[in-house]
């Protein structure tokens, strides 16, 4: 970073301070500083302020350092900047003076923060970067751990055959917010971490978040053996054996990672079991200072807090026992107790066959677990009954918090201009207010139905400035360009589907039966169109035949061109589709959906959602702010399939279509746009990482952090 401050003029000299702290990511006014230092740049670097800073000339940085309207808006955002990153007057030192210097210590294997930093693949990755957001706003003494993946997670291609293929870019370390940890000599750190039996070692990033650090692991240092160098080398990829070592490096090096850098956690987080590891790492410390391994495993009860994400059982991680003896061989006589007790602490019937299951181990371990919706946490209760056989299912103590998404990260530049108008300038400071939000009653039918055809705009030029630029790049033949959107038409009923490919989510629901569903779309008088993207997991055969299915959809002639893929799906395009779209649509098989974030981020803009009644959406649904497909009673997976198929098609046909299209003499739709009204009334508080982040503070974190039971202060 040093070389970059050292070629800014002096009037801008903390611009690389702020490309390299993603606060920039949900502050719109320090992005539009990067865009207006060189827009060509900053589109071509999709949005990537360190690169944009690294490519900028010398020229257009002295010019800007002179242009007194540029020098304005930096010295303001600056000064923003500057206020947000003090912490005093934020929630957290507010409420909890006494408790503020504790640590909450978050451990995830991604965290999705930008589409800059590929450090993430969905949905559990960006709900962990918008908890770090959001517990930088509100003010939490929060660190978080994770990997910084050399080859990062893979872009994906999807040639007109229909099969994905996943491409691989190393990332360069000079175009990303990362800086190296370093001791006070200079030297980059490292951590040591023992593994079957050498010591691996690994490099420490830092990202800043806000005023939240986040440190990353990296195993690919000199120092190690090359089996050893490729550890971190990509996200979930790799066989059973690589997990484990990963799971090991991110748990138990996590812990030493925090010690090493002056952490003593009060609480440790564990988003989803990958990290439960660190919990036999907790008591290893705990017993090496003295305590029996009953009293250490109260103690790392006492601190600890698991959350659940997966009611998919196969989505569980469970490593063979001989692995367990491989790895753990010299670690349970640190522990204090024999293999057998340490083999019980994961012992779990797997499908195949009995092996030491994450999630048990964070079950029996940790002092506190939540599953992350309403419903979720029912069925966890139910899953993991017979890890408490004593208790009935109601009392198994696994909670339930449902998951919110960080308001300011995924609201769109336009709709802001309409909160900031009618909600108030202050509007985001109080945005978990309910109360807040009745305000938008007031926006006029034409003003927020203007926006959204100002956004829906915005996708579809987007679309097509892809499919151009790879078709001038000749990357592509004409089916790919088809394919990618060109044939949609700016002024039909456009409907989103973008989200992991994962078999539970029915991307090809839609497609039940052909010839109603092309009624449906090529209806002259009242079209509609589906756009589609999203990658599977390189290892998920049926996920790429799903894939397939569709890609074969957008390409047949029986549907003009009004079905659409679009590749490589990250959130850079998710931002356009869930700004964009008329109606976003969610047809996972109930109730394998866990939360889903996706569909509050599109209600949040004023796009309604049209959904199985599942994960948040039972919460979230009310009669009038979207569309529920409801349960009923089925024999097989078939008739399960059969019937929501059937549900959806009605739905489109008889409510949402008929609706979108009573549009009045000036084009307004009225009954439309109160749904949208009431999708952004109901919703945007509730499901609000603020809402999210401050039942984690109450309900778990603050009894982990003071020790006894929680007092709510007055
Ligand atoms: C929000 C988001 C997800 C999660 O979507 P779900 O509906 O929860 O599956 C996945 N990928 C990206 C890029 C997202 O922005």
């Amino acid at each position: 970073m040093k070389e970059l401050v050292d070629r800014m003029p002096n009037k801008l000299q903390r611009l690389p301070e702020l490309a390299y702290n993603v606060w920039w990511s949900w502050n719109a006014e320090a992005r539009d500083i990067f865009r207006r230092l060189d827009y060509p740049l900053w589109r071509r670097t999709q949005h990537n302020p360190v690169r944009v800073l690294r490519l900028v000339s010398d020229q257009t940085l002295q010019a800007r350092a002179q242009d007194a309207a540029f020098l304005r808006r930096y010295n303001k955002v600056m000064m923003d900047y500057d206020r947000a990153m003090e912490s005093g007057h934020s929630w957290f030192h507010v409420t909890y003076p006494h408790l503020t210097r504790k640590t909450i210590a978050y451990f995830s294997f991604e965290f999705g923060l930008h589409s800059s930093l590929p450090i993430y693949s969905g949905g559990l990755g960006i709900l962990a970067g918008d908890h770090a957001k959001e517990a930088s706003d509100l003010g939490l003494p929060f660190v978080g751990i994770g990997f910084l993946y050399p080859q990062g997670y893979f872009r994906q291609h999807v040639p007109s055959h229909g099969w994905q293929e996943a491409v691989y870019e190393p990332i360069d370390y000079n175009n990303v917010p990362v800086l190296p940890v370093r001791d006070s000599a200079g030297r980059e750190m490292r951590i040591d971490v023992p593994i079957d039996s050498r010591v691996v070692h690994a490099r420490i990033w830092r990202v800043q978040v806000g005023r939240a650090p986040l440190f990353l692991m990296d195993t690919d240092v000199p120092e190690n053996e090359p089996w050893d160098r490729e550890l971190s080398a990509r996200l979930y990829s790799g066989d059973n054996e690589m997990r484990i070592r990963q799971e090991i490096m991110l748990g138990v090096g996590g812990v030493r990672l925090l010690h090493l850098l002056g952490y003593d956690p009060a609480v440790l987080h564990m988003n989803e079991g990958h990290s439960a590891f660190l919990l036999l790492e907790m008591i290893r410390r705990h017993v090496s200072e003295g305590l029996s391994f009953d009293e250490a495993v109260e103690r790392t009860k006492s601190q600890t807090i698991f959350t659940t994400h997966t009611p998919v059982p196969a989505g569980h991680d469970a490593f063979p026992f001989h692995l367990m003896d491989k790895y753990f061989y010299g670690y349970w006589g640190q522990l204090g107790i024999s293999r057998e007790r340490f083999l019980a602490l994961g012992r779990h019937e797997e499908s195949w066959g009995e092996a030491f299951n994450m999630t048990v181990l964070a079950l029996r371990l940790a002092g506190q677990y939540n599953g992350v919706s309403k419903l979720h946490g029912e069925v966890s209760r139910q899953m993991w009954q017979r890890v408490w056989p004593e208790l009935a299912e109601s009392e198994v103590p696994i909670t339930s918090i449902t998951n919110g998404i960080h308001v300011p990260s995924w609201t769109a530049g336009e709709m802001r201009y309409i909160f900031n108008k009618y909600l108030g300038a202050d509007w985001e400071e109080h945005h978990d207010d309910p109360v807040l939000w009745e305000r938008l009653a007031e926006v006029p039918d034409e003003e927020l139905w203007r926006v959204h055809m100002t956004l829906k705009a915005k996708l579809m030029n987007f679309l097509r400035a892809r499919a151009r630029r790879s078709w001038v790049d000749g990357l592509c033949d004409p089916t790919e360009v088809l394919v990618g959107g060109t044939l949609l038409d700016p002024d039909a009923l456009t409907i989103g589907f973008a989200r992991r490919f994962a078999t539970y989510k029915r991307a090809s629901l839609l497609f039940t039966d052909m010839d109603r569903l092309q009624n449906i779309l090529l209806n002259m008088h009242r079209p509609v169109q589906v756009i589609f993207a999203g990658k599977a997991h390189p290892a998920d055969e049926p996920g790429k035949q799903l894939i397939q299915q569709v890609y074969t959809m957008a390409k047949a002639n029986q549907f003009g061109g009004r079905v659409a893929f679009v590749e490589d799906y990250d959130m850079h395009s998710a931002r356009y589709f869930k700004q964009g779209v008329d109606v976003w649509l969610n047809t996972p098989r109930r109730p394998r959906e866990a939360s889903g974030t996706s569909g509050m981020k599109a209600s949040l803009n004023g796009i309604p959602n049209l959904s199985i009644l599942d994960g948040w959406w039972v919460e979230g649904y009310n009669g009038a702010n979207g569309w529920s497909i409801e349960e009923q009673p089925f024999a097989s997976a078939e008739e399960q399939d059969y019937n929501d198929a059937q549900a959806l098609y009605r739905i489109l046909e008889e409510e949402v279509v008929p609706l979108y299209y009573t549009q009045d003499r000036d084009g307004v739709p009225r009954g439309w746009v109160e749904v949208m009204r009431e999708a952004v009334r109901s919703n945007a508080w509730r499901f609000s990482t603020r809402r999210m982040v401050k039942e984690y503070t109450t309900e778990l974190y603050l009894k982990a952090m003071s020790g006894d039971p929680v007092v709510e202060p007055a």
